[in-house]
């Protein structure tokens, strides 16, 4: 989605609404499907460019430990002051303007990129898949003994043991 803003840049209007929707399954491997709904405004207050609104993504998500897919929704909220051209060693905090347009898709999923999770879980304590025969933890229970299987928590475990023996001791 590219805005042209050039008649809020000069002035002629005051405000630009916006609203569309981009595909954002290409956002994360872990996202089977997304949208991106986005909306808000473009102002200009007195020569002072903004630009506010909010980014929703809906889709469905694998979760990061049993890999079961699930309904996702998040927010993202937007937040920016935009500048045309070169504004001054401050540059870094406006949105710049190229001929009084923005590519706002580009913007949209930089910030989306910034705030997403780094995995999607399908609910904060899921417990995952057995790492022996598989099975969906969090609705079965197995007799795999899966103690020594991750080498840090083997470390750990041997850890403790140690510390049981110095305290007879
Ligand atoms: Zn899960
Ligand atoms: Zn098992």
């Amino acid at each position: 989605m590219i805005l042209d803003l050039r008649e809020l840049v000069v002035g002629v209007v005051n405000t630009i609404p916006f609203a569309f929707e981009d595909s954002g399954a290409e956002l994360s491997d872990d996202l089977t499907s997304a949208e991106v709904y986005v909306e808000g405004a473009a102002e200009n207050h007195a020569g002072y460019l903004t630009l506010s609104g909010k980014a929703s993504l809906q889709g469905v998500a694998r979760c990061g430990r049993c890999c079961k897919e699930f309904p996702v929704r998040l927010e993202f909220l937007l937040s920016y002051k935009m500048a045309e051209g070169l504004a001054n060693e401050d540059e870094e905090e406006f949105l710049l303007l190229e001929d009084g347009r923005l590519n706002l898709s580009e913007v949209v999923r930089d910030q989306i990129l910034t705030e997403m999770p780094f995995r999607f879980l399908c609910k904060e304590d899921c417990k995952g898949l057995c790492p022996v025969c598989g099975c969906d933890l969090n609705v079965e229970r197995c007799s795999c003994d899966t103690r020594e299987i991750d080498p840090r928590w083997a470390a750990l475990s041997s850890y403790f043991e140690e510390d049981n023996e110095n305290d007879h001791t």
